[in-house]
């Protein structure tokens, strides 16, 4: 099934009289369970077009539907629910709260979605942590914990409300060469125990060999879609 498919989707972007076209006629399906990437330089399109399939924002054009629904058609407060129930997010900054503990951290999209009886947030937090191979660090704070810790944190947060798709924007900007590629295998394995669809954008082409499926960005148009080296999935169009 396809857990997401963009169809005709274009993104303007308004500042007072200038427009800025930064997405053309995007079409593009990912299906479930796929560990997919967007690829292309620096102003490309990726952060758009991952706000786009993450209800962040709106098309200007065409149609984004996630999970069968067309979510260009939500509101902001239904695309929170939405985002809240069906989607989890990696930044590239890893963006943990300074003041709250790994354990906090992870159980925080918990408190602020689901009403969830503590013991079962304390179980789920602990199975993520203990999936992404950071249990023992679980009372520490960010500042103590190295970048690629600090991404495995993110990633056990974007998954503790079993989310059916995680977009991870640039994950491995900030990281080394050798971090980022433990990441992004983080990410794949988490797929493969879990099920969970990934999609990551990055301009790194050291880390894109590790996508099953492909696609490329070159100013605000997708150019190419393709298997990635690391095979599998079959690819579509939308
Ligand atoms: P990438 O993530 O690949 O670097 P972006 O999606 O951030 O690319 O940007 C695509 C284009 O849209 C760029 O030309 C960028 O300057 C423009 N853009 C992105 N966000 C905004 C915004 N909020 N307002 C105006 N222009 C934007
Ligand atoms: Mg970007």
């Amino acid at each position: 099934m396809d857990l997401v498919s963009v169809e005709g989707a274009g993104k303007t972007y308004r500042l007072g009289e200038v427009e800025i076209a930064a997405l053309w006629d995007i079409n593009l399906s990912v299906k479930e369970g796929a560990f997919a990437c967007l690829v292309g330089p620096s102003g490309s399109g990726k952060t758009t077009l991952l706000n786009l399939i993450g209800c962040l924002d709106q098309p200007s054009s065409g149609r984004v539907l996630v999970t069968g629904q067309d979510t260009s058609r939500l509101g902001r407060r239904e695309a929170a629910i939405f985002r809240g129930q069906n989607l989890g997010f990696v930044f590239q900054g890893f963006n943990l709260l300074p003041v709250l503990t790994v354990y906090e951290n992870v159980e925080y999209p918990l408190l602020m979605v689901k009403r969830l009886p503590k013991v079962q947030r304390s179980e789920a937090v602990a199975r993520v942590l203990e999936a992404v191979g950071i249990s023992d660090q679980r009372d520490k704070y960010p500042d103590q914990l190295s970048g690629g810790q600090r991404q495995r944190v993110a990633v056990a947060r974007a998954l503790v409300g079993s989310p059916a798709l995680v977009l991870a924007d640039e994950p491995t900007a900030n990281l080394d060469h050798a971090t980022a590629g433990m990441v992004i295998a983080l990410m794949r394995q988490m797929r493969d125990q879990l099920g969970t669809t990934f999609i990551f954008s990055t301009h790194d082409p050291r880390i894109v060999e590790q996508a099953e499926t492909l696609f490329t960005l070159s100013d605000g148009r997708l150019v190419d879609t393709k298997a990635g080296l690391a095979g599998g999935q079959e690819v579509g169009h939308a």
